[in-house]
Order: C-alpha cells, then structure tokens, then sequence
C-alpha cells in the first residue's frame, strides 16, 4: 500500500476524481491508514471521510455520526446492494469542499454489504443520516463528488469559491 497521507487533500486533487481500488489484504498499512484518517476526520470536525480524500485511492471509509445517535464504522469495499425508490433532499457538505454546502436529493434508504477491519463481511440497511453520509462517501470511492449533483447554473455559481479551494492544495 503506498504511504498513508496524513492530510486533506481538496477539490482540484487528482485523487478525488479516480476510482479506488479495492483492498485485498487488511495489512498493517491498511490499520495505520485507518487511524490516521480518524485523526484527519476528528481534526476538521467531519462526520464522514474516504481514502481518497486524503490521497489514498483506496476503498475505505470511515464514519462518526454517535452525537446523531448512530454508530461510528470503518467499512472497507463497501458496495450500495440497493436503493428505495423514495428520494429525498438533505443538505450535504465535504471536507474536501469546505464551505460550500448543498442541498442534494438521494435515495433514503440503502443497503450496504462491506466488509470491516476484522475482516468479517457485514450487510446492513441504512436509512436517515447514516444513509448519506454513506452514499456521499462510497461517491468518493467513485470519483464523484456532491457538487457533481448540482445543476450546471448554480454550479457555476460556486467557480470563484472552488478555484479558491484549489488553492488549498498543498504543492508536494
Ligand atoms: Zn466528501
């Protein structure tokens, strides 16, 4: 696995546009990856973080959302196995767009099937919050990001806000 990033990388990043791939061996680097995205998660105050946002073309994500009443989960692989049919608006943010938020209308409920760090393989279905952080996140592993919903006129509202989130990036 190459080296684990310890930092967000934001809009404008390659990494944040490419499908990640999927981990075949939970190794030490996978468990170190983990923690330092727990601590780059819990560092900005985010709910939600993928590998890719910071660097790392992986499909790992990592969620908190136990002061919304739901579970804190490192899920790896994790695949959307179905959709409801009832859509709905929530208002979505990333870290790696801060401060541009965005309401954006997904299916509520989902099931998941991925697999946890002790390597068991998990199904579950999720609804409410946890149901969009997760869809936001497995985007992530897609390449996708929540602006990529937004009709292309208020998207272009938003090109001087995202060419100053470029910016961000740090020049390695
Ligand atoms: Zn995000």
């Amino acid at each position: 696995m190459e080296s684990t990033n310890n930092h967000l990388v934001y809009y404008g990043n390659e990494t944040l546009r490419k499908i990640a791939e999927e981990i075949t061996n939970i190794d030490q680097g996978t468990i170190d990856l983990i923690e330092s995205m727990f601590n780059v998660m819990y560092g900005a105050h985010g709910i939600g973080l993928a590998a890719p946002q910071v660097g790392v073309s992986r499909r790992l994500l990592i969620l908190d959302i136990e002061s919304y009443r739901g579970p804190i989960l490192t899920l790896i692989n994790p695949v959307i196995t179905a959709r409801s049919d009832k859509l709905g608006p929530y208002e979505e943010g990333c870290l790696s767009v801060p401060g541009i938020n965005a309401m954006i209308t997904r299916p509520l409920e989902i099931s998941v099937r991925a697999v946890i760090p002790e390597g068991k393989e998990m199904n579950f279905e999720a609804r409410g919050l946890l149901a969009r952080v997760l869809q936001h996140e497995i985007d992530h592993l897609d390449g996708k990001l929540f602006i990529d919903y937004l009709e292309d006129h208020d998207r272009k509202e938003l090109t001087a806000e995202l060419k100053k989130i470029k910016k961000l990036n740090r020049k390695t």
